[in-house]
């Protein structure tokens, strides 16, 4: 495992910048997953390929940030932080419309935060 996280993670930094959800498939069992994992978290096989999600999804875990952990996010804060699992069923953390709900679906927008494209998701 010579790759950083930031090397194997590339394909996903890249297509947010085109506007673009993509998560990893195994080419072995078909389990869908999101970045920055060598291997398949279903059956260990290391044939992942990235595909671009349709970036649509239902809500798994919503958390409202109050105080941000970094000045980077501080003019953001209070924000919401949500976990969705994709249709294609990788999950994937994202900020959200403040007040969505676990169970409800959503879909991707993007927004640019200091220069990097960072996901939110907004009620379908
Ligand atoms: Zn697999």
């Amino acid at each position: 495992m010579s790759a950083s996280i930031s090397e194997v993670a590339r394909p996903f930094v890249e297509g947010l910048a085109e506007g673009e959800l993509r998560y990893q498939s195994c080419a072995d069992c078909g389990a869908a997953q999101t970045l920055a994992h060598y291997a398949c978290q279903h059956c260990a096989s290391d044939a992942l390929a990235w595909r671009t999600s349709g970036g649509e999804g239902t809500v798994y875990a919503v958390t409202e940030v109050k105080r941000a952990p970094s000045d980077e996010y501080r003019p953001l804060a209070p924000y919401t932080l949500v976990i969705v699992e994709l249709d294609e069923g990788a999950r994937l953390m994202g900020h959200a419309t403040p007040g969505v709900a676990i169970g409800q679906r959503v879909r991707a927008g993007f927004f640019e935060h200091l220069g990097r494209q960072l996901i939110r998701f907004a009620p379908v």
